[in-house]
């Protein structure tokens, strides 16, 4: 069948919308019909070369849609369910998804790695040549195909555009606070970052618990946010030592835990530098491959500070999706207040250009 979808041919160049040939899914995968996809930071790091992906590919890492066809031998899936497809594949039977930590399965970054499905074939072509899969989801397709185990099931009645939102920046944050710090009511918080998944952290600290929630951003709209989403301080990193900020907060004491949601050296330094004793700084951002950090080593000793990272929320998505659907129908998760703007297909561009500039929160296109 044929497809609009959007493709980055080289890094540096805008995405090209084009219509592709669209396999029909094979032995294990499903065909599903895009309703909506996110526009993620992560994308735009591929457009940038900031993380590597293999090209040309269809983009789009964040989506929900509605199973169109299924291949053979499919069991848990059928045409007409809704769902969301998962950029962290994951076999279920390894030592890391055994362990509770499917997103550190590797059957996830071979797709991630290949650009193909698990077979070593792509399902999407264009004048006869292959088009890579993008993290094994490519959303910004009208049609994409996906393993069956990429593929979670979801509520008829739940809203197909919040749901698209779930899939990357809200598992990434509050998965970050809930499974990674897995942080005790009544703590401190500091997140550096508040764009579309630091925003999650801070509503994630909130649901936790948090009693300070200090937000850490450069842009006054970010900070602006960061407040209707929970955060109880707002410092403008722009206007002076942020450190020094949450340290004062704390009454010179530091954070039980801090989040870097950026992916810099730098604010991961400040991330580390904003600590308590004991503390924990988690970093959720995303850096070029090649780029380090350091820390002074009597802090990792004498302070016993910690210094983790957290992938894909560290979650189970087969429970956190649903759990994160049940807060958002209690009212504690805030999804309607995240989605500040929807964009047509045709102006995926536009919808890039616009969180490039900080002016969005979350936002999505439709198809
Ligand atoms: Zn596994
Ligand atoms: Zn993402």
């Amino acid at each position: 069948m044929k497809a609009k979808a959007a493709i980055l041919f080289q890094v540096g160049q805008k995405l090209d919308l084009r219509e592709v040939e669209v396999e029909p899914p094979r032995s294990g995968e499903v065909l599903i019909k895009m309703a909506a996809a996110g526009i993620c930071h992560s994308d735009r790091h591929v457009m940038t070369g900031h993380l590597v992906a293999q090209l040309p590919a269809i983009l789009g890492h964040e989506g929900s849609g509605i199973v169109a066809e299924v291949g053979p031998g499919v069991t848990s899936l059928k045409p007409g369910d809704h769902v969301i497809p998962l950029w962290r594949l994951s076999c279920g039977v390894c030592e890391y998804c055994s362990n509770g930590r499917p997103a550190l399965c590797p059957a996830g970054s071979q797709i991630r790695m290949t650009g193909r499905l698990l077979d070593g074939s792509t399902r999407f072509k264009l004048n006869g040549k292959e088009i890579k899969h993008f993290a094994g989801v490519s959303s910004f397709a009208e049609y994409s195909v996906v393993p069956e185990k990429a593929a979670l099931k979801i509520p008829e009645d739940f809203p197909l555009d919040k749901a698209a939102l779930l899939g990357c920046g809200v598992i990434t944050g509050v998965g970050a606070v809930f499974n990674a710090a897995r942080i005790k009511p009544g703590s401190s918080v500091a997140v550096f970052g508040t764009g579309g998944v630091g925003i999650n952290v801070v509503q994630g600290a909130a649901i936790a618990g948090a009693a300070k929630i200090i937000a850490v951003d450069v842009l006054p709209n970010k900070l602006e946010y960061a407040k209707q989403f929970g955060a109880t301080h707002m410092i403008n990193a722009s206007r002076g030592n942020p450190v020094e900020e949450v340290r004062a907060l704390t009454g010179g004491r530091g954070v039980d835990y801090a989040f870097e949601v950026i992916g810099l050296p730098a604010t991961i330094r400040q991330a580390y530098d904003s600590l308590c004793k004991r503390g924990m700084a988690v970093v959720v951002g995303v850096t070029p491959m090649t780029m380090e950090v350091s820390v002074p080593i009597m802090t990792l000793v004498f302070e016993e500070r910690i210094l983790t990272g957290s992938v894909y929320g560290s979650s189970r998505p087969l429970i956190d999706i649903p759990m994160l659907i049940s807060l958002y129908r209690a009212g504690k998760l805030k999804l309607d207040e995240l989605l500040t703007r929807r964009y047509p297909f045709a102006e995926i561009n536009e919808a890039y250009d616009a969180l490039e500039k900080g002016e969005v929160l979350r936002s999505i296109i439709t198809f």
